[in-house]
């Protein structure tokens, strides 16, 4: 195992990497900031074209779980992992287990669970060598997907309030890209809410699901980006949100569960420009980390149900700032997130360092 160096990685608490010869594994711990707790973020497994786009996704996940848990007011702190590889051939049982023990050598200081590339039952592998996975619980072990759609659906919501004046979504056009766990539920619940819904996957099975089970229309890949409709929702990989891009949406509302849509900060300041209304990925995708808090702390159905709603008030709160400030969504929604780490460090002074004692691990 051994210490990256990366030019942007010196906000972060801890970046490791290692490469199993017996398993294939190779892979990045990314702790980006453990004020608030212990570092929570998936792992997730993409066959990257190059180690450097790898850690820029551990670098740029990881972050962006640190302000999502402040935001939920999460005792959490922000941490992600990636596997460089085809999930799809290269992931095997030595490989996840492989995985468990690099999470295990940070002792507790990062948590894992599923991301895309991996699922709930790749984490019970994962948990045969450490004890450091969560989205479970000692009995049942369950997929936040359904409750992360659910919070992007609310914040769905508060986008055509704020852009229409309404909550209705009865005849509303939401595009989707990604039709994978989050995506397909979220197409679930807007179809359910009466909206026409398009979608659009590179994986032919899941579209294939998603059009037999929900009826919603098929559009190519290459075109959902620029889907004319009312709200546009990412649900596949990040950084979808880029200068050019933006130059060819044709949608009021962005609001989807991708981490990490917008590619550069100038984006925001894009999507401003353009009149578009961008809901932060990490405000409205938040509903995974907070069930899984709270299936750790076995919280009955109506406490879930409320933390979620959580969700819907946070985006609200975060377009409204933006708009009476005349400033980009995404810089309100991190100014609010470092406004509880400062607040919870002036509460409750806490030196990173100490927890820094793990054989092996470096910072
Ligand atoms: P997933 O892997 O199950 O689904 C992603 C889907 O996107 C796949 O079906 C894939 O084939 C498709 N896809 C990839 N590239 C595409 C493209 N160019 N065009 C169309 N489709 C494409 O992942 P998921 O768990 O549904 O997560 C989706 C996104 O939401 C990821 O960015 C993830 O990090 C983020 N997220 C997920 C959760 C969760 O609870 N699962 C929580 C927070 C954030």
């Amino acid at each position: 195992m051994s210490k990256l160096t990366a030019q942007d990685s010196t906000e972060h608490e801890t970046v490791i990497t290692t490469k199993d010869a017996d398993s294939g594994l190779t892979a990045i711990i990314a702790i980006h900031n453990t004020q608030l707790g212990p570092a929570v973020g998936g792992c997730r497994m993409f066959p990257y074209a190059q180690e450097a786009h790898a850690l820029r996704d551990a670098l740029r996940l990881s972050r962006g779980m640190t302000y999502k848990s402040a935001l939920a007011g999460l005792p959490f702190g922000g941490g992600k992992s990636v596997i460089l590889g085809d999930p799809r051939r290269e992931k095997t049982p030595a490989l996840l287990r492989a995985m468990g023990a690099f999470v295990d050598m940070l002792a507790g200081r990062y948590i894992i669970a599923e991301d895309s590339g991996t699922s709930p039952d790749d984490m019970r592998v994962v948990a045969e060598t450490t004890r450091h996975v969560t989205g479970i619980n000692a009995q049942k072990r369950e997929d936040p997907s359904p409750a992360t759609a659910h919070g992007v659906f609310l914040g769905i919501i508060a986008g055509i309030r704020q852009v229409f004046g309404t909550e209705c979504l009865a005849g509303r056009s939401v595009a989707i890209q990604g039709l994978g766990h989050v995506g397909y539920h979220l197409a679930k619940n807007l179809t359910n809410a009466g909206a026409k819904v398009y979608g659009s996957d590179i994986n032919v099975d899941n579209l294939r699901r998603a059009k037999d089970d929900l009826g919603l229309t098929a559009v190519s890949p290459d075109e959902i980006l620029c889907q004319p409709c009312d709200v546009l929702a990412p649900c596949a990989m990040g950084a979808v949100l880029d200068e050019s891009s933006i130059a060819k949406l044709q949608t009021q509302i962005i609001a989807g569960a991708a981490n990490n849509q917008l590619a550069t900060t100038e984006d925001d300041e894009r999507l401003r420009a353009r009149n578009i209304v961008y809901c932060p990925d990490f405000a409205i995708n938040a509903g995974g980390i907070i069930d899984i808090h709270h299936q750790q702390h076995n919280a009955c159905s109506d406490t879930r149900a409320a933390a979620l709603e959580h969700i819907g008030h946070n985006v609200a709160n975060i377009l409204e700032r933006a708009q009476d400030r005349a400033v980009g969504t995404q810089q309100i929604a991190i100014a609010m997130a470092e406004e509880q780490l400062r607040a919870s460090s002036q509460t409750n002074p806490h030196d990173s360092k100490q927890l820094l004692c793990s054989p092996g691990v470096s910072r």
